[in-house]
């Protein structure tokens, strides 16, 4: 963080200072809530959680070398008072963005968000100093703190927003105000929460609603590909760029396909170039998330051989994401078990179909959560497309939703053998264990709240 006195902070926040002895003692950061990382020159912000109660560590971290700590009550320790803490640190943050030179680039979508993020990173990193969200921390207190990390030589701030409803992300979009602003997707992701893809579109549009008007800098990205996101240009005034496949993109892929190993490989045209890129990610979806860095980065500047270059050498940065481990007998498992929806369940099993050629292929899959009255259509057409790409054996893993799968798989190709029905992760390990022969390939993908991830760890444990 850029170094703010006690008094400056204080005023920012509109708080009442307690127990300093001197207000122009500096916080040089980290700014934290988790007592355990703070450290000399650190604010710790005492939140009130469920179980605990961060104003219970105040002596704690005073005794690890923080400076004070930003709090609801005076903890006996020097601190900054305020009635809402949470309201508090945004009000930090806005106040250092708006200080700092940095350029800020937000994010949402349904899906991809923390792809995409991690993808922008990597390529905005080349051209300059660049600070990012860690994994997923896309909320009203994960936001702040990451925008709190930047410094003087920040250029590029990277923020991942997500939304839970109408108006978070016109609260978040206050704290950080973006110049660039980019939205990937309206997809099926909570469609059972929000109510429908139109109130879905309506929250991630206040996105672009947020922006300064073109002749300030502001640039909108936009997916040509969704039909709700598109429409989204009538909500801003800033400069439109659109990315995708659709000949109308400004930032556009030719060529798509996926190499023999999965991974897709295509022509980058942007407005200053083209470039070939083939990428290290493994699945089609990640084309739409390339598209969307490549326009970021091409608003903020690069050339399309650069962007190509970066793109083509970028991993993931977020773990359980079509992670790809191969094992010492030759079967490879794809951990891609982070979570799903209709739209990355089919980019999955074709990246599956691409890697599984001349092999046998697995594809362990359990429900997609969120789907409200779309889950038995989406879960049968997944059942479908397994069939319909050979896919060797389909293992559905849960409840009902594994039964529309494996009913889906028996309506397209009359499938019985070959898929599978258990009931929770362990049956499916207990399985793959006695059947998988070398130089299989295992596809391992749910919702979160399934946590598939384990079925994926204990193969990789037992290899
Ligand atoms: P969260 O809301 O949990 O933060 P997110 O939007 O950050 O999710 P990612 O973590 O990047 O999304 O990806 C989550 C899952 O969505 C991945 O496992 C992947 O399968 C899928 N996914 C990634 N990109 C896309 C995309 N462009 N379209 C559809 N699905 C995608
Ligand atoms: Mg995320």
């Amino acid at each position: 963080m850029i170094a703010l006195s006690l008094a400056e902070i204080a005023e920012v926040v509109g708080g009442q200072t307690h127990d300093i002895p001197d207000p122009s003692v500096q916080v040089t950061g980290p700014v934290v809530r988790d007592s355990r990382e703070a450290g000399p020159g650190s604010l710790f912000v005492a939140f009130v959680g469920e179980r605990v109660d961060g104003h219970d560590f105040a002596a704690r971290v005073v005794e690890a070398g923080a400076v004070a700590v930003l709090a609801s009550r005076p903890v006996g320790v020097p601190a900054i008072v305020v009635e809402d803490v949470q309201a508090a640190l945004g009000a930090l943050a806005r106040h250092v963005v708006g200080r700092l030179g940095t350029t800020l680039v937000a994010l949402t979508g349904s899906a991809g968000k923390t792809s995409t993020k991690d993808l922008i990173a990597q390529v905005l990193q080349r051209k300059a100093p660049t600070v990012f969200t860690p994994g997923s921390l896309n909320n009203e207190i994960g936001l702040p703190l990451t925008a709190l990390t930047a410094t003087e030589e920040t250029k590029f701030l990277v923020l991942e927003m997500g939304a839970r409803g109408i108006g978070h992300i016109r609260y978040l979009t206050g704290l950080t105000p973006p110049r660039v602003g980019l939205v990937l997707n309206v997809g099926s992701a909570h469609i059972g929460e929000f109510g429908g893809r139109e109130q879905i579109a309506q929250a991630k549009g206040e996105l672009v609603e947020a922006l300064p008007p073109a002749e300030e800098g502001g640039a909108a990205i936009l997916n040509a590909d969704d039909p709700f996101v598109r429409a989204m240009a009538s909500r801003t005034k800033a400069k439109v760029i659109l990315f995708g496949e659709s000949d109308e993109a400004d930032v556009r892929a030719e060529n798509v396909r996926l190499t023999d190993s999965g991974q897709p490989s295509f022509r980058l045209h942007t407005p200053s170039g083209a470039s070939d890129v083939t990428m290290r990610l493994y699945g089609e979806h990640h084309v739409s998330n390339a598209l969307a860095a490549a326009a970021v980065a091409h608003e903020l500047g690069m050339p399309a051989d650069e962007i190509a270059r970066a793109l083509s050498e970028a991993g993931s940065l977020s773990r359980w994401r079509m992670e790809v481990t191969e094992r010492p007998d030759g079967v490879t498992v794809v951990n891609d078990a982070y979570n799903a929806n209709p739209e990355s369940m089919k980019a999955a099993l074709r990246a599956l179909a691409a890697m599984g050629k001349g092999r046998r292929t697995w594809a362990v899959l359990g429900k997609m959560a969120e789907l409200g009255d779309e889950a038995l259509a989406e879960h049968d057409a997944v059942g479908r497309l397994a069939v319909r790409l050979n896919v060797s054996k389909l293992v559905a893993v849960g409840g009902r939703e594994a039964a529309w799968l494996q009913l889906g798989a028996y309506n397209e190709g009359s499938w019985g053998e070959e898929s599978v029905h258990v009931s929770d992760a362990q049956a499916a390990v207990d399985l793959l264990r006695s059947e998988l022969r070398p130089g299989d390939v295992v596809l391992v993908k749910a919702s979160r709240s399934v946590g598939l991830e384990s079925v994926a760890q204990a193969l990789l444990e037992t290899g």
